[in-house]
């Protein structure tokens, strides 16, 4: 496969160029110059030619690149054309952060699909996600085909709701709750506790602060 082929710094130059094409595109562009691209996107121009060297021969000589055929290829490359929905379980303060975020600087994941005990907030919608009661996520998460979601109920509550997680055939929870919960080895858990990250962060720079900082 080409793909294989392709450097591993280029590769990290991908999103960077893919991103600047989309806003070219967006802008109506149809070709864009190396030198153009240089200046965009801080990579000198020979730089790009050569990473775009590795996507096959998409530049013409005085023409430049096709906009949409490199966002093309970028896409398919990037895996940026297959869009992940995610669904995100209690929409508490932390919760109502992250549908407002809504992983805006990918276009590859997005949160599709909230749900909430709270009747108050269940049957609403939330930084433009809509909100579902409890009893609908088993058969919402199924018919969306949703197998990612974000765990912010409080921590009493995060062991049951990673079991209906699990029982509604949920491949992989992030969990924001500072437990660990128990899942099948089927399922994949990945824990972001921010308040132990802060935590590690504040210990650090109070043990080591000044010797670390410094270089
Ligand atoms: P955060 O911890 O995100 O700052 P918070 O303090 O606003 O949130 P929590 O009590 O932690 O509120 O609850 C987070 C959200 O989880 C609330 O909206 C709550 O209604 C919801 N919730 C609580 N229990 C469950 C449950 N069993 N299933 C689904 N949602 C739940």
């Amino acid at each position: 496969m080409a793909e294989a082929k392709i450097p591993k710094a280029t590769a990290k130059r991908l999103p960077i160029y893919y991103r600047y094409l989309n806003i070219l595109f967006n802008a109506g562009k149809q070709r864009v110059s190396s030198t153009e691209l240089s200046e965009a996107v801080q990579v000198d121009s020979a730089t790009i030619r050569r990473d775009f060297s590795y996507f096959g021969a998409l530049g013409k000589r005085g023409y430049g690149y096709d906009v949409e055929n490199l966002l093309n290829f970028f896409k398919k490359t990037l895996n940026q054309d297959h869009l992940t929905n995610v669904a995100l379980i209690g929409v508490g303060n932390l919760g109502h952060a992250l549908l407002n975020y809504n992983f805006r600087q990918t276009n590859s994941v997005r949160i599709s699909a909230a749900f909430d005990i709270n009747e108050a907030i269940a049957n609403t919608i939330q930084s433009g996600v809509p909100v579902y009661p409890m009893a609908e996520m088993k058969e919402q998460l199924q018919i969306q085909q949703v197998d990612v979601a974000i765990l912010t109920v409080p921590i009493e509550d995060a062991q049951i709701v990673a079991d209906e997680l699990v029982d509604a055939g949920v491949k992989g929870i992030m969990n924001f709750t500072p437990i660990r919960v128990s899942v099948p080895a089927t399922v994949r858990v990945q824990n972001v506790d921010l308040a132990n990250e802060l935590q590690t962060l504040i210990y650090f720079l109070d043990h080591y602060g000044s010797e670390t900082t410094n270089n």
